[in-house]
């Protein structure tokens, strides 16, 4: 078994092809020719332009548009007149054109593989894509035809570049191994985009097989097998048998409402980090944003973010939901989450001390400036406040004068934005869940933060290995909170959602819809799998079974108990 990184989901299994690296060496010579040398080069050249637009404009017929601008932007590169510029200055200098293409695609390529940034990193493989192809263009070399492979190849190569990718015919290919590559890289995009499970940066690949080996490809685990014995085929035959079952009743939910089993309509929203994240909250079909991490925006920068980066940052956000509900939650800092040039004080227990409201309400101007931009984003969509970690009335309390601070200033300045934008809370405390039924007197709507209420309720910190046996939602001590919330939140009329990771959890669900939440904001790439879950519980069903559960004594028994009754 070897390991890799896992980047398109799904279980292949077929029959090794591993794609040979051609030998691109050349013998450097001094050019007397020169005029003769720049036109082989601008044969080259044009070759390859001729060549990628052409697979460009396959790709975006076959594949998409998103996917056709990764070779595109090989075209602007290469167009871009310092690299030909270069290459044509060392040619006029009497280097052959080999050897001008090598040097000149060599120094970028150190100069962007040298950068921390992975956008940049593969700016570097874009141009040694790049470099192969006009290598092979100078040597009179032809590229192997992927599109000939027989059914149920797996396609083994050091790195998958565009090029290829755009001969795969997607039938034909059951996996795809490389030997670098990450979640991010072309090969990756490529591979998610036709459905192909693959499974990149397997150390040495192209060596450790050879043609017609039995390969599995696990590119939901990030696993492959090289010629596995009967019992492990046979456990992946079913396991890919599962996975195109459930892919084909999950495509089924694209584009639905979210409904229980008795028609209860529910609200599926996304959690996100980034305006980017909107981008895939809405392509995965998600029906809002629950909870937009706003701390982000300040880890991703090294200073402060002023008022107008803050409200470009929301505004982008709440455009791409046009008018679906955006959950902008205020800087939820401190605990495990640092910002070096905040320069906070070191704490001997972080997650108890300044932190998320406690923070924002001691240092008020930077908060003033968090909130106007959010309170200013509010004319461009359905954009709500969210506080994090309250434990007291008063502090919702002053956030709210605080945006009525805001909307009086902006009133005066006749600056546009949402009046009727709502304010609410984090339940993720005890304190807060004790006092829900307070806290719902305050608050627009309540966000149950499962991630920190457990933490705070088992006293477990969430990321200590020795105590994570303790740390569990299914606690009784956990899911007799989370009731409680939902209960004050309906008795006073507002609405409850959940944004912590335990609104996916499909053995939490039937919980969720008997104690009434309403709202589950998940990870984009859940929403169908929370939908279709939902679509198998009626709210009969979830309070049987609720009841059930919520006689049981242990975390275990109730694990089993709902292990039992999950709906497959
Ligand atoms: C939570 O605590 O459940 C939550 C959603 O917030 P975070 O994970 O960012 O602390
Ligand atoms: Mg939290």
């Amino acid at each position: 078994m070897y390991n890799g990184i896992a980047a398109s989901r799904g279980i292949g299994i077929g029959s090794i092809c591993v794609i040979k690296e051609h030998d691109l060496s050349y013998e450097s010579r001094k050019i007397e020719d020169v005029e003769g040398e720049q036109k082989r080069f601008n044969d080259a050249v044009e070759k390859f332009k001729k060549e990628t637009s052409e697979m460009a404009e396959d790709i975006r017929k076959r594949i998409g548009p998103k996917e056709a601008e990764i070779l595109e932007g090989h075209l602007v590169m290469i167009s871009d007149p310092t690299m030909a510029g270069e290459m044509g200055k060392m040619i006029a200098a009497g280097q052959c054109a080999e050897a001008a293409v090598e040097a000149v695609c060599d120094m970028f390529i150190g100069m962007f593989s040298k950068m921390d940034d992975e956008l940049m990193q593969q700016r570097a493989s874009d141009i040694s894509d790049i470099k192969i192809s006009l290598l092979k263009n100078l040597l009179g070399i032809e590229d192997v035809d992927i599109s000939k492979v027989p059914q149920g190849t797996v396609l083994v190569a050091k790195d998958l570049t565009p090029s290829m990718t755009s001969q795969i015919v997607k039938d034909n290919v059951a996996g795809i191994i490389t030997e670098v590559g990450g979640k991010t890289s072309h090969s990756a995009i490529l591979a998610r985009a036709l459905e192909i499970p693959a499974v990149l940066s397997v150390p040495d690949a192209t060596t450790l097989v050879k043609d017609k080996d039995t390969a599995i490809v696990d590119g939901t685990e990030g696993v492959v097998y090289i010629n596995p014995d009967g019992d492990v085929l046979s456990k992946y035959i079913i396991k890919r048998e599962d996975f195109i079952k459930k892919q084909s009743e999950l495509a089924a939910f694209q584009g639905k409402e979210t409904v229980t089993a008795d028609g209860i309509n529910l609200e599926l929203f996304c959690n996100i980090g980034t305006p980017k994240d909107a981008k895939k909250a809405v392509e995965c079909d998600g029906e809002g944003i629950g909870l937009f991490r706003s701390e982000f925006l300040f880890m991703d920068n090294n200073h402060m973010p002023t008022e107008d980066e803050q409200f470009a940052a929301y505004k982008e956000a709440a455009e791409i939901l046009g008018g679906k509900p955006v959950i902008i939650r205020t800087l939820d800092i401190g605990g495990d989450k640092d910002i070096p040039y905040l320069n906070m004080k070191k704490e001997e227990n972080p997650f108890l001390g300044y932190r998320a409201v406690r923070y924002c309400l001691g240092n008020k101007d930077s908060y003033l400036i968090q909130l106007r931009a959010i309170v200013r984003a509010s004319a461009f969509g359905k954009v709500k406040i969210m506080v994090p970690l309250v434990t007291c009335v008063e502090e919702i309390r002053q956030v709210k004068e605080l945006v009525a601070q805001i909307k009086k200033d902006f009133d005066e300045k006749g600056i546009a934005y949402d009046k009727d934008i709502e304010v609410g809370c984090m339940i993720e405390t005890p304190a807060a869940s004790l006092i829900a039924d307070l806290l719902a007197k305050e608050a627009d709507f309540f966000s149950i933060g499962t991630n920190d209420l457990t933490q705070y309720t088992m006293s477990v910190d969430r990321g200590n290995a020795d105590v994570a046996y303790l740390y569990s939602t299914f606690q009784p001590a956990v899911l007799r909170s989370i009731k409680h919330i939902i209960e004050c939140g309906r008795n006073a009329g507002i609405p409850v959602g959940m944004c912590g990771e335990a609104a996916a959890d499909p053995l939490m669900i039937p919980l969720l819809i008997s104690y009434g939440l309403t709202e589950f904001s998940v990870n984009p790439v859940l929403v169908l799998t929370a939908r279709c879950i939902i679509s198998k519980w009626s709210k009969a069903e979830a309070d049987a079974l609720a009841e059930k559960v919520m006689a049981l004594s242990t975390e275990s028994e109730i694990q089993s108990l709902l292990k039992e009754s999950a709906k497959e």
